[in-house]
């Protein structure tokens, strides 16, 4: 049985009896195992969260930023131009780390690389890419460049993991090519990780479908290649085709083409680690009741 965990984000909201998210998740369903919490709307609503989630007896996991602070305030600009404003982003992730593990959190994911790293002529936002305004050109950083100031942030925030005594998870965002080259052997991504056991991979289903729309691959065989580094999971549907993301996973997607091949990641990540935490990233407003259940149960199948 797959180990379910509900994204709270914005303010837990008391709905009757239950506790929701804006997303629709009821806290007091029977599937939870965890909840990771993050964008949330003020410290207090972080606090109250953490209060509910840890008195149920449930894991409790972070997503950077735990209070959303502006519109794009996904990930410390890590790949930020000038020096002063990469070492604010490590100083913020070092922050939210003790933070989190004030609050109970047993791992904190942040999202890396960040911001964005373009390249000329593509039309990112058709692809479905929101691209932040501090997006920059790609080459402003070369492979040396990318490589040597990617190894310090991880080195960092793995050391910084340790000292807070929380397990920190890396989600990939992009989009980059170094990260995602063709060749396994040349991904930066693989070199990083390798380098850093102590920094867990987050396979994100919907994502991983864009990212290798985006540069040529396949999700499935992206999952395979980093499963060694894997050890956390967002799980939602997606059909990049229709522009549809976050959707709750259905047993019919899986033989639907135009759908990211989700399910079979999320078998493939909990064959080789099935102490994977499953946090189902889906956005049920709209989809009902029974859609809803039906997804969960199925989800926690896997
Ligand atoms: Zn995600």
């Amino acid at each position: 049985m797959a180990r379910l965990v509900a994204p709270i984000q914005g303010r837990l909201v008391r709905d009757g009896r239950h506790l929701t998210t804006p997303y629709g998740h009821d806290l007091e369903s029977p599937f939870w195992q965890g909840a990771e919490i993050g964008f949330l709307e003020s410290g207090r609503a972080a606090e109250e969260a953490a209060r509910e989630v840890l008195g149920r007896g449930l894991v409790l996991g972070v997503h950077y930023p735990i209070v959303q602070a502006h519109a794009w305030d996904w990930a410390p600009f890590w790949l930020a131009p000038d020096a002063e404003a990469r070492r604010t982003a490590q100083r913020q992730a070092r922050t939210a780390m003790a933070r989190a593990a004030e609050l109970g959190a047993s791992y904190i994911l942040f999202h890396y690389p960040w911001p964005a790293l373009l390249a000329p002529v593509v039309d990112y936002e058709a692809a479905g890419w929101k691209i932040p305004p501090v997006a920059q050109a790609a080459g402003l950083w070369p492979r040396a460049r990318l490589e040597e100031t990617s190894e310090r942030i991880l080195r960092d925030l793995e050391r910084a993991g340790k000292e807070h005594a929380i397990r920190v998870v890396l989600e990939l965002d992009g989009p980059n090519a170094a990260f995602f080259e063709p060749e396994p052997e040349r991904d930066l991504c693989s070199e990083l990780f390798a380098a850093h056991p102590g920094l867990d991979l987050c396979v994100d289903t919907g994502r991983f479908g864009l990212l290798a729309r985006q540069h040529g691959g396949d999700p499935y065989a992206y999952a395979v290649r980093w499963l060694e580094f894997t050890g956390h999971l967002h799980l939602h549907g997606a059909s990049w085709d229709r522009g549809a993301n976050h959707l709750p996973p259905l047993p019919e997607h899986e033989d639907d083409p135009g759908f990211v091949p989700a399910a079979a990641m999320a078998r493939l990540v909990l064959s080789a680690h099935p102490d994977a935490l499953v946090v189902l990233e889906t956005d049920l407003r709209g989809c009902g009741t029974e859609v809803a259940l039906r997804s969960m149960r199925y989800c926690a199948s896997l």
